[in-house]
């Protein structure tokens, strides 16, 4: 058995573990973190907002910029903020690990002071930080998407004059009345090539990728892009929920939860990434104030938290021809208002504004199916 001892021990090398464990290494706290495959290249197109992104991430690891994204709900609508797509190969390398302690293992036991791998070391550390991600079960709300990869020149038709899609919910895609909707997301991973996906914003389950590959082909077939069956393919699957385990009291010192096993997940659109990012410097001052603040839950993170949860709930229990209007009257919301219910994860006065302003503007029978969601939501939980 070995036994370590560090400043911060770090359980999980995704990106908000190795954003947490790089900002730790550059405060000049002494990490340890542990993961499977620490060595793993990660793969996904991960995009978000622009704003949300750190300041310290290098401009190197925005991959490509779309200055005016568009959406299509019940119409064409342009929104007013900046989207990127990250150079995931840049990101992961920009999160420099090198004096950090990277041990190739497994954690079979992660407490507030101490995690244990599945080879008998153990790490004592002041801090424990719990980045493990989510679990991919279809117990728990999910995202799922199918992509290709095209070439601009010919993907480019398809994105009619906007810089991309963030949402396209124009059912093209052979999707039948009653059924699940999806929407296309569309967007250029850099000067030559469009990622071109069908997605499912969130179900449990979730739609299979099986569905969305016919409905993209469906989709694309009808705007006039001949596929070749050679494109790149990008698969998503990942839950938008924490594991149950990771939500219960165990009653003892927890780890602190950070990422997408944390509420820097937003469980009703599925993104984490910036936010991780962003949060990772308020983690380091508060061990670095010997603190735990980052850990407290004051009541507007906690109220936010339950207001997104609502927001999933009414994302999961919306009819599917619902769902485009819904999306429509959030995309005539004030794009600071939009921010406030998509980004940070402490805004409970602009998440709280955002929801209430958009509530009249829904039809009837959405209004009803949220009243239904709030109505069945427990007051704690
Ligand atoms: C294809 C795809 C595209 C996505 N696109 C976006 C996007 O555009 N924007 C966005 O914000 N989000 C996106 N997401 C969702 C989400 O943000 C990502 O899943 C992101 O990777 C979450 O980061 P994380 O570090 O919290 O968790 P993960 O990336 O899941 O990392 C968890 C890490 O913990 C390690 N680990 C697990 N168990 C143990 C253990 N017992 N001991 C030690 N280590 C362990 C794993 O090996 C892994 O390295 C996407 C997801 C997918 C799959």
């Amino acid at each position: 058995m070995n036994d370590l001892s560090a400043d911060v021990a770090v359980v999980g090398l995704g990106p908000a573990g190795r954003a947490v464990a790089h900002r730790c290494a550059v405060a000049g706290l002494d990490v340890v973190a542990v993961d499977p495959h620490p060595a793993r290249r990660w793969t996904p197109t991960y995009s978000a907002w622009a704003d949300e992104l750190p300041s310290w991430l290098p401009e190197k690891a925005v991959a490509s910029i779309a200055r005016k994204p568009a959406v299509w709900t019940d119409r064409h609508r342009v929104i007013d903020r900046t989207y990127c797509v990250l150079d995931t190969p840049a990101l992961q390398s920009a999160l420099i690990l090198d004096s950090v302690r990277v041990l190739a293992g497994t954690a079979v036991d992660v407490t507030g002071s101490r995690v244990t791998t599945a080879d008998g070391t153990v790490v004592d550390a002041r801090h424990v930080v719990d980045a493990r991600g989510t679990r991919d079960s279809r117990d728990l709300a999910q995202q799922t998407a199918y992509g290709i990869v095209v070439e601009r020149q010919r993907a480019e038709p398809i994105l009619e004059g906007s810089d991309a899609w963030f949402m396209d919910w124009r059912t093209d895609n052979g999707a039948l009345p009653g059924e699940a909707p999806s929407f296309l997301y569309a967007v250029a991973l850099d000067d030559d090539r469009i990622l071109l996906e069908e997605t499912c914003l969130v179900g449990r389950p979730a739609l299979e990728l099986a569905i969305l590959r016919t409905r993209l082909h469906n989709r694309l077939a009808r705007r006039n892009l001949e596929t070749t069956g050679h494109e790149d393919v990008e698969r998503v699957r990942f839950s938008v929920e924490p594991p149950p385990r990771a939500r219960a009291d165990t009653g003892r010192r927890g780890p602190l939860l950070f990422g997408s096993r944390s509420n820097l997940m937003h469980p009703a659109t599925g993104y984490s990434v910036a936010a991780s990012l962003a949060a990772a410097d308020h983690v380091v001052e508060g061990f670095r104030g010997g603190s735990r603040s980052s850990r407290s839950r004051p009541v507007h993170i906690w109220t936010v938290q339950k207001l997104r949860n609502l927001g999933l709930r009414t994302a999961l229990s919306l009819e599917p021809d619902m769902v485009p209007q819904f999306f429509s009257s959030f995309f005539s919301l004030p794009v600071e208002l939009q921010r406030s219910y998509l980004s940070g994860h402490d805004d409970a006065v602009g998440t709280m504004t955002a929801m209430l302003k958009m509530f009249p503007t829904l039809p009837a029978s959405a209004r009803l199916a949220i009243a239904r969601t709030i109505v069945r939501t427990p007051v704690r939980g």
